[in-house]
This record gives structure tokens, sequence and C-alpha cells, in this order.
């Protein structure tokens, strides 16, 4: 009977109603029992914490459900417009707080474990991080999707359901070591597969031509092997609206027929090992962070997004609209994050022509008004290339639809700049070579109608170099728009002491329109405010005294300014930089130069990339001055260093709330934006910072008397080019010097002659792009005012304070905000 009816696509009613579920103590109090006794099916001898934490997840996830239906039927309903975020990294963290704070419903849940005599705390900790990202632009994803669910914006996030996230990381005697992030083992209460829509992904084969029905030349790809596509929906409620919009991830899968040949020539494991390659697809995330690894798999990834997201984009669109395509760029948008899934141009250019017999024109006029692109870095190793050989064994269509685009693009060059041929080939799609290569950037900006930087200068300066010549033909596609970070996860769920304190202060208006905590500006003046932030940051100081303790042994006294870099290790963000400066705080103390001393508790994290050496060389640099200094009792609570292992979103949850100086000390010109910066400045963190990134706007917020302000611009690090004297500044610099003999003498790797050499000598270059040596001084310098700001506890707190009530600008609301009025042009839905 209700087969009949699916088949005849009846709506069902009786069996689709949605239920509105009880969100009181009560309600939730017997809901847990539920889940825990009859849908886990635990008993009283249940002594994990795993069983309690899933049925809670599940009554918070029956509650979602609801309203998430909800808000699929008001965008179908209202037939609008919608955006598809395409992106090879969501950094989700835990989503247990998120859903409860977002629900509204954390006390509540809080009190109903408690009549079962559970403490939520301990049981959110049986929660493993989605750790489907590196760093920053992964978690920008993340941020993104919990801003666009509040706004009630319609846009869907398309990504991969990595089997193995971003790697653990361990320290063994002072070096890196990846664990494997088996993050789904323990199952995803979060997830909801939807195999009814699983798509067909091809890849290899070759390339026909044949004459259709009206006789017209078509392309077709054929021999294709071909591997499944099937989408895990993650819910991503907005804050207390209704609205719970979709993270779809795409899992690989063989397909039923996968080897038939060779499972019938009787080869069984044969048959068995080539289903195991269809399934490698989306077995782990690149841990590469800024930096492409080049590797044919990782290609694949790319392809498996863009391909199984589009034709789910196609399905929904035929579904609603029939196999008409005039107003499909009116109904949607596609925003690349990074180049990443950019083969979707060439994807979507395939569909529509191969697929559902569009001409050229008319397939590039939907593309073009449809793919908009974000790019996320400056640095030359990130910028993608693959190889076109590469291209022909993959996939052999897309390469002829890239070089029909590049022709007709470069035909549009060489009419605006006749005879220009050097501009031509700076500007082709395809760089020539002895193996030549598709500039996978290029080709997003050709097939984009919007490209954006993730910052003022960073948007500044792909104008002027890296897209100069794009820019000239096409200055009105590019624009900035500066990146954010959600405070509800960064400030509302991770800082309840703070929240609670600006909340009794000034209302709670800032949890959805956060310029609001400008209101908070004159309370900077009153003594017993400031008395009362001062004890939330004690506190919090504790929490991540206790976390340091547990992690790494060391002690950290909440009296002494927690001095704080976490970050993916990379030499461009200068965690080398930071450790010159605490070997220069060491040779102090033991050289008696203390008067004055403001005791400091140094603390470094992030992960480095399994092949990059030099930043896993820092780590174990960084692992043993912190042996030496944590260990000589003349040092005693003067200073502390600690490297805290594994660094990620549950992490950083504590730290920044706990943090009293944030480092964002890169080289002027390489970071793109940053966000960790913004996260530190809401919990009241104070900068030591270059003019690079969102620094610049950090500090344009809050004003230069509350910001530490060091080092080169962009532009003078460009100016030393050819002029760069790292040996003559050492030898002019008394405390460098010293600072180098240290490390020169072996006083950190007596037992491992040799073991820094490479990071001296990185110094020592003339060529060192990071320019370390150059802002040592002016770091030092800086640094003892920061020491002096500290030790008036007064004058700290006013910045403390005034740095968290000037962070409005940088929550993603107002990102979103912005992408939606010059890129998306979305309409808010309520369901
Ligand atoms: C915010 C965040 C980042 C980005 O930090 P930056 O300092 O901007 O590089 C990286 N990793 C995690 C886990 C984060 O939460």
């Amino acid at each position: 009977m209700i087969f009949e009816r699916l088949k005849n696509s009846d709506p069902l009613p009786e069996l689709t109603e949605v239920a509105e579920l009880g969100m009181s103590t009560e309600d939730l109090a017997e809901d847990f029992r539920r889940h825990f006794s009859t849908t886990l099916g635990r008993d009283r001898f249940c002594r994990s914490t795993h069983y309690p934490y899933t049925a809670l997840a599940l009554v918070l996830r029956d509650r979602l459900m609801e309203r998430w239906k909800n808000t699929r039927y008001a965008y179908q309903e209202t037939d609008t417009r919608r955006v598809h975020y395409l992106s090879l990294e969501f950094l989700m963290g835990r989503a247990l707080g998120n859903a409860m704070l977002n629900l509204g419903v954390t006390d509540e849940a809080s009190a109903a474990l408690e009549r079962y005599g559970i403490e939520l705390e301990e049981i959110a900790e049986a929660e493993h991080d989605a750790g489907l990202g590196n760093g920053g632009l992964g978690r920008l994803a993340a941020c993104f999707l919990d801003s666009c669910a509040t706004l009630q914006l319609p846009v869907i996030g398309y990504g991969i359901r990595y089997e193995y996230g971003m790697f653990r990381q361990e320290i063994l005697n002072g070096y890196q070591a990846e664990e494997p992030d088996h993050w789904l083992r323990n199952g995803n209460p979060w997830e909801l597969e939807r195999p009814e829509f699983t798509q067909r992904v091809h890849f290899g084969g070759r390339t026909e031509s044949y004459r259709d029905a009206h006789g017209i030349n078509r392309m077709r790809w054929v021999d294709t092997q071909d591997v499944l596509a099937v989408p895990y929906d993650v819910p991503v409620p907005g804050y207390r609206n209704g609205t719970v919009n979709t993270l779809r991830l795409w899992s690989a899968a063989a397909t039923d027929e996968f080897s038939l040949d060779e499972f019938n020539a009787g080869d069984y494991t044969g048959s068995v090992a080539s289903k195991n390659d269809a399934e490698q697809i989306t077995m782990v995330l690149y841990p590469n962070d800024a930096s492409e690894s080049g590797k044919e798999l990782r290609l694949k990834q790319q392809y498996f997004l863009a391909s199984a997201s589009l034709r789910d984009t196609f399905r929904r669109w035929i579904r609603d609209h029939g196999a008409e395509f005039e107003q499909f760029a009116e109904k949607n948008c596609f925003q690349l994050n990074d180049t990443h899934p950019t083969i979707a141009i060439a994807e979507l250019m395939r569909q529509l022509m191969d697929n559902h017999c569009l001409a050229w024109e008319e397939a590039w006029r939907i593309t073009s008004s449809t793919m908009a692109y974000t790019n996320h870095t400056l640095l030359p190793e990130a910028l993608e290339k693959w190889p076109v050989r590469v291209f022909q064994q993959l996939l052999p269509r897309h390469l002829e639809i890239i070089y029909e685009i590049n022709a007709r693009f470069l035909g549009q060059v060489a009419r605006r700049w006749p005879g220009d041929t050097q501009r031509l080939t700076r500007m082709s799609i395809i760089e020539e070579g002895d193996d030549p290569q598709v500039r996978m950037a290029y080709l997003a900006i050709v097939g984009s109608y919007s490209v954006n930087g993730v910052a003022a200068l960073h948007s500044q300066l792909l104008q002027e170099g890296l897209f100069h010549d794009f820019y000239e033909f096409w200055p009105d596609k590019f624009n900035n728009k500066t990146n954010g970070v959600t405070q509800r996860r960064w400030l509302a769920w991770c800082n309840p002491d703070q929240s609670q304190l600006i909340s009794d202060t000034i209302g709670d208006e800032w949890v959805t329109r956060l310029e609001h905590l400008e209101k908070l500006k004159p309370y900077a003046e009153d003594a017993a405010f400031r008395k009362q932030w001062r004890e939330v940051k004690q506190a919090n100081k504790q929490r991540l005294a206790d976390l340091v303790k547990k992690d790494c042994g060391v002690d950290f006294s909440t009296d002494a300014m927690f001095d704080v870099q976490v970050k993916r290790m990379h030499e461009y963000k200068r965690q080398l930089l930071n450790v010159l400066h605490v070997i220069h705080l060491y040779d102090r103390i033991k050289r008696g130069d203390t008067d004055n001393w403001t005791p400091r508790c140094v603390l470094i994290g992030g992960k480095a990339a399994p092949g990059y050496a030099m930043a896993k060389r820092i780590i174990k640099l960084v692992n043993n001055v912190a042996f030496m200094i944590n260990n000589d009792p003349t040092v005693g609570d003067l200073l502390k260093l600690v490297f805290l292992p594994n660094y990620r979103v549950t992490a950083m949850e504590i730290i920044a709330p706990g943090t009293d100086l944030s480092e964002q000390i890169s080289t002027a010109g390489k970071e793109a934006s940053g966000t960790g910066n913004m996260k530190f400045m809401m919990n009241g963190a104070i900068t030591i910072g270059t003019l690079d990134g969102a620094n610049i706007e950090i500090r344009e917020e809050v004003g230069d008397d509350h910001f530490f302000l060091f080092g080169m611009s962009a532009q003078e690090v460009v100016e030393t080019r050819g002029y760069y004297d790292p040996g003559a500044i050492i030898r002019d610099d008394a405390d460098l010097l010293r600072v180098m003999k240290l490390l020169e003498c072996g006083h950190f790797n007596q037992f491992e002659p040799g073991l820094f050499d490479d990071i001296i000598q990185s110094i020592r270059n003339p060529l060192d792009p990071w320019l370390v040596a150059a802002d040592f001084r002016s770091f030092v310098d800086t640094q003892r005012r920061v020491a002096e700001a500290y030790r008036d506890e007064e004058r700290w707190t006013r910045m403390s304070i005034l740095n968290a009530a000037s962070s409005g600008k940088f929550s993603t609301d107002r990102t979103m905000r912005e992408y939606n009025e010059g890129i998306w042009k979305l309409a808010s839905v309520s369901p």
C-alpha cells in the first residue's frame, strides 16, 4: 500500500506530518531516557560516556529533524534562488554544544541530565571533532554555514565525507607524530545517509563525437570508470529561528557491477581490490595547509565533489523545473572556496552541453554567471596547477572544454590588446612548457562572475600583483569580503562567563548583531566592571592552565601573562620569530636583566603538514627550548614555554577565552586574512601583530592605542628584495646576536648536534622570504611595551574590554550579508 503510494509519489500526509517535540526539561529528560534505554539498548551497567552522549545527540537531532524538513519545504515552495557552497574542507568541530545553543536548550538539557546524575560537560567530551579541514579555510566554511542558517539564507554546503579527517598530532621526544583520525569509528549521530540521492561520477575513458537525432554534432565521454557518490546530510541549525540548513557530504562507493569482468574471470580478490580503489577517493583529507600536493588522487577528490554536487543540483532543478535551463542562472550560484573545486566550471559546461544538449554560448552564459570564486592565498606554492597529461588521463572531456574556454578567452584578450603576445602567454589558462599545466586560478577567474579576496589588504594585493592582468581586463569582477567568525561558537558557546557578563551589562542582541558589543566601550572606564571582567578572564585562564597541565605537564600560573600563538605551523606565520623572542627572554633572565619583569606563559600550538620538514623542525625547536626553560630553576615562574599538542577547534574553544596576548606575526603580505586573530579579539585578548591580513582592519576598529603593531609593511617587504642582509642585522643587534649564539653553540640540542642547522641557515639566508631577522628588533621592543602594559592591570583590562567591544565587524554574519549583497543576491526565507 505504502509502496504503491510512494511509486505514485503521493505526499503521504500521515507519514510525513511534522510533529512538534517539546523543549522543556521534562520532555528532554523523557526522550533521553527513551533513547538511552530503547534506541541504544543500554542498561544500568553502562559505564561509557559514549552512550549518554549519543542519547543526548539523538534527543537534539529529533528536534532538528522537524525544523530541517520545514526549512526544505520552505525553500522548495518559494522556488527561491540558492547558493551552493563548494568546499573540499569543512572544519566543523563538535556539533552537540552548537545544537543546544542554537535550539536554545542548553540549560534544559543540562538539567535533564542532572536528573540522572550525569554531567553535561563530561559527556560532551565523548564527541569526536569533525576535523574535515586543515585550518582557517575549512573553519571559515563552517562559520559561514552557521551564519547563513542564522540569516535564513538558502545556502547548502557541499563537501567530502572523509573517513579520516585531519590527523591527530602527538609529540614524541619533541617531534610531531601523525596518528590517523578515524573519527567515524563510534558512529556519527549528526549525519543522515541519503542513498536515494546517490550520484554516479565518471573518470578516465575517452571522448568521441557523434551526430544527434537533429543532426547536430555533439561530444560524449565513453568507456569511463564510474564511482558512486553517496550523500550524507548534516543539519546546520540557525540561531533560535527555526531554520536548519544542510551540509551535504559525499562518500565514494563502488558501483554494483564493479569489476564484473574480473569477478567472472575468477579474480575475486582483484575485483574486491578495485572496489577499494573506488572507495579510496574519500578515504583521507590531504593534510596540506596553503600548499598543493599535486597528487592525482587529490584531483579525483576535487572532481568527485564537483561532479556529484552539480548532478545533485540538476536533480533538484529538473524535479522542480523540468529539463529547461533558461532560468538556471537566475536561481543558482556556486561559490568556490579557493580553487580546489574549480573543475566545477568545466563540469557544468560538460553537463549542460553533453547531457542536456545546450549550445556552447548558452552553456557559457549560464556557467559564467553562476560561478563565483574566493581566493585564499598569495603564496605561489598554494596556487594549484595540474599537468595537462594528468587531466588527459583522468578527465579528457574536461581538458577539451578547458582548451575551448581558453581559446575563446585569449581571443577576447587579443582583441583588447592586439599584438601583445606576452600578455597572452601570461594570461593563458594553459602554462606552456615541457610539462604543460592547467592553471586553476585562471580558469576560476575566467569562468566566474565574481572574484574576491578575504581581507582588504589581500584583495588589494591580488589586484595589484597576482591577478593584475585579469583585473585590468575585468575590474568589476574583483571585490573584497573580509572574513569573520561566528560569535555563537567563538564567544557565546566557548566563553559562557564573559558572554553572561556582557549580556547582563548590555543585553544579548550581540548574539545575532555583533556590532552591539560597541555598547560595552563606556564600561572600560567602570572600575567595578573591569574587576568583573578580570575575574572572568582569570577563571578562563585557569581552564587553559588545566589543559596545559593535562597535555604538557607544565604549570601555568594565572598571574602570568598568557602569550599564545596557535595556528598551522608554517614559515610565513613565523612561529620561529616567536621562539627567538622567547630565547631572548630566557637569555635576559640568565643575565639577571629582570627588573620590572612581567612573568609570561608562552603557548605555541599547531599541526605541520607531514611532508613539511622545516615546519616539523620548528616544532622540535619549540619543544627543546621549552624543556630547557621549564627545567631551569633560575627561570622559575618568570617564563614558561609549552608546545600544546593536537591544536584543533575543540582546543581553541578553551584557548581563546584564556588568552591575554594574541600573536599574529606573519610576514606582512603573506597572511590572506587570518581568523584566529578575530576569535582572540572577541574573547578579550590584545593583539601583537604585523600590518597583514585582517590585522590591519582589527587595528582600525580597536584603535592604534589598543593594538601592538610591529614590523615591516607589505610594501617594505617587497622593497627589501635584493637588499636583505640578515648577517649584518645579526651583527649589529647585540640581543639577536646572543640568541643566534645560543642556537649555534647547540645550547638547545646538546645531545643532537646539527639538529637546528637548517633553521639557523634559514635565518641567515639573504633570500629568506619570511624576513625573520628583519623584524626581530621591532618585535622584541614591542614585546617590552606589551609587558609594561600588562603590569598595569587596570590599563590592560581597559584594552581587553575595548578589544572585545570593537570586534563587531568580525562576525561572519557581517561577512555573509556582504556576500549576499555583493554576490549572491538571495532573499532570506523563513520556514
Ligand atoms: C581559527 C582556526 C584556524 C585559523 O587560524 P589562523 O590563526 O587564522 O591561521 C586554524 N585552525 C583552527 C582549529 C581554528 O579554529
